[in-house]
């Protein structure tokens, strides 16, 4: 059964868990129009959406705006439902993740599947609920991107570019209550779940568009931020969880930095240290290589690493 809160003006968290994990999608009840941010995985639409929406006194049907915060089958698997029992919305994301979404072969083989190339990844049955809670392919209407702004009647939605979780993550800015839906553009030490228990690391592809999202995010201030996977976040706390995410990306950057010598290392045995410095994380712990190849590519990029091989292992400059 979802909770749901009122967390702006005409606009509501619906929160629900998966697995052991929380995870909310965003309802805005405008005047002319409703939007819903992000669509929880398959079956989330007709299991939460429907019955949210009907205590707030509307129907499905009434959504006109989709608008999904990034690729990752948590987020956009309830795609195919929205778009069946809500005929007229229209479905949009950023252009960089709109091939991801539309495309379980294109997901999986630039996100689910590039663990693999390096000897790690997620276990069999992990694998068959990435596929199940992505459902069918949906092509997309359209894309917003950072600038946009959807009036939906009495409330609007800014849209601001928050890379780094994934190329093309969006953010949601409702200036006049200053709240921020930020989903999973900032990860802290990574993912909890229901009992507090930190199960999973942060996973971003660019360090460097990561560490741009946490200096804007900062930025604007936001009197609350609203993510798809942690309790609320308010006042002083949004600063103390931003901090908590950049000191988790320098220590990150560090210890891999530290590992790198003379003898070459490969992204799994840096992976297993940084595991071990950071976590250990249970679930998902593969998700971290994403995060010491970003740092690894940034530290190339500034002149203190380099590769070798086809099968890159990486050394000190
Ligand atoms: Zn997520």
């Amino acid at each position: 059964m979802a909770v749901i809160t009122q967390v702006a003006d005409r606009t509501f968290r619906v929160e629900s868990t998966l697995g052991r994990r929380r995870i909310a999608q965003w309802l805005v009840l405008g005047s002319e129009r409703i939007a819903l941010i992000d669509t929880g995985v398959a079956g989330m639409i007709e299991g939460q959406i429907v019955g949210a929406l009907r205590e707030l006194g509307h129907d499905i049907g009434d959504v006109a705006e989709v608008l999904v915060s990034h690729a990752d089958v948590d987020h956009y698997g309830g795609n195919a439902e929205i778009r069946r029992l809500a005929p007229r919305a229209t479905i949009r994301s950023h252009p960089s993740d709109r091939p991801l979404i539309e495309s379980w072969a294109t997901i999986f083989a630039q996100r689910y599947g590039w663990y693999r190339h390096f000897g790690l990844d997620y276990d069999a049955a992990t694998h068959a609920w990435l596929h199940d809670a992505s459902g069918p392919d949906v092509p997309l209407d359209g894309t917003i991107a950072a600038g946009d702004r959807v009036e939906l009647g009495g409330v609007a939605l800014e849209i601001i570019d928050l890379p780094g979780h994934s190329a093309g993550h969006l953010g949601f800015w409702l200036e006049r209550d200053r709240v921020l839906i930020s989903v999973d553009a900032v990860l802290e030490r990574g993912l909890y779940d229901i009992d507090g228990t930190l199960i999973s690391p942060p996973p971003y592809v660019t360090a460097s568009g990561y560490r741009t999202t946490l200096d804007r995010v900062a930025g604007l201030a936001p009197s609350r931020l609203e993510t798809a996977h942690y309790p609320e976040i308010r006042d002083d706390a949004v600063d103390a969880f931003v901090d908590a995410s950049r000191r988790f990306a320098d220590r990150l950057e560090e210890v891999i930095a530290g590992q790198l010598g003379d003898d070459a290392r490969s992204i799994a045995e840096l992976t297993a240290v940084a595991d071990r410095e950071l976590g250990p994380f249970s679930e998902m712990s593969n998700e971290l290589a994403r995060s010491v190849a970003a740092h690894l590519e940034d530290l190339e990029c500034r002149g203190l690493a380099r590769s070798v091989g086809d099968q890159p292992r990486w050394l000190a400059a």
